[in-house]
């Protein structure tokens, strides 16, 4: 699989990540990728950034160094509304929208509170990416999520740092299951390093090995292309825009 994308990265402007956008940026075009989305967390997450960063961040170019930039958030979802951490006047200026459950945000709750949450989040219309969802902390019904994500036309992230850091141990099992229904619907797949340094840009290996043993196809996987990841784009920003 050819990859030529990492959709999930932090910055400095995380408040525990240690590359800035410029170094993030160079260290892709070392890597050989065409393109990087920067995500770093929205302001509920502790130490995270002012929400005027996000409100802001459409001023920087759409290619840096060669490479290029999805100007994005990982934003933070707050309760079983699917309420955000990022004003959506906000969000629909950036381009490329991932969202999450964190602890440090949201106590985990039942698998009923948690499945709510990140379906409301996909109905919202605001997000074009979950991540993480097979973090343990936060069992899901696999089944209503993929359901929800396939209907609404949102990607679901294979997070490669659920499978090899400590933080989200216990990950792999949800995740294979996640893949698999993801596999049988067709639902777009993102691959998330989820960097917090230039050195972990594009480590993906582990989530493309669970992507593929779950069957999932590389035409489902958007960071093949980088068409495919503005076409996917496109359709997005139709159904942000209704
Ligand atoms: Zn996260
Ligand atoms: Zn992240």
């Amino acid at each position: 699989m050819k990859i030529v994308a990492d959709l999930h990265t932090h910055t400095v402007a995380s408040g525990h990540a240690y590359g800035t956008i410029w170094e993030m940026a160079r260290r892709s075009s070392e890597l050989g990728l065409e393109l990087v989305a920067i995500t770093d967390h929205g302001p509920a997450m502790p130490g995270g950034t002012h929400r005027y960063y996000f409100g802001n961040l459409p001023i920087l170019p759409t290619v840096i160094e060669g490479v290029s930039l999805l100007r994005g958030v990982e934003a933070n979802i707050l309760d079983a509304e699917g309420t955000l951490d990022v004003p959506a006047r906000y969000l629909a200026n950036l381009d490329w929208v991932a969202a999450g459950l964190h602890s440090d945000c949201i106590e985990p709750g039942s698998v009923e509170e948690n499945t709510a949450a990140v379906v409301a989040t996909i109905k919202s219309g605001l997000v074009d990416v979950i991540v993480h969802p097979g973090n343990p902390r936060f069992p899901i019904d696999h089944r209503v999520f993929v359901g929800a994500a396939s209907e609404a036309g949102v990607a679901i992230e294979i997070n490669n740092a659920s499978l090899t850091l400590p933080h989200r141990r216990g990950s792999d099992g949800n995740c294979n299951i996640i893949a698999r229904l993801a596999a049988e619907l067709g639902v777009a797949i993102s691959l998330g390093s989820d960097a917090h340094s230039p050195w972990q840009l594009a480590v993906l290996d582990s989530a493309i090995s669970l992507a593929k043993e779950a069957g999932v196809t590389e035409n489902q996987v958007l960071n093949t292309s980088t068409d495919k990841i503005r076409h996917f784009l496109s359709a997005r920003r139709g159904q942000r825009n209704t």
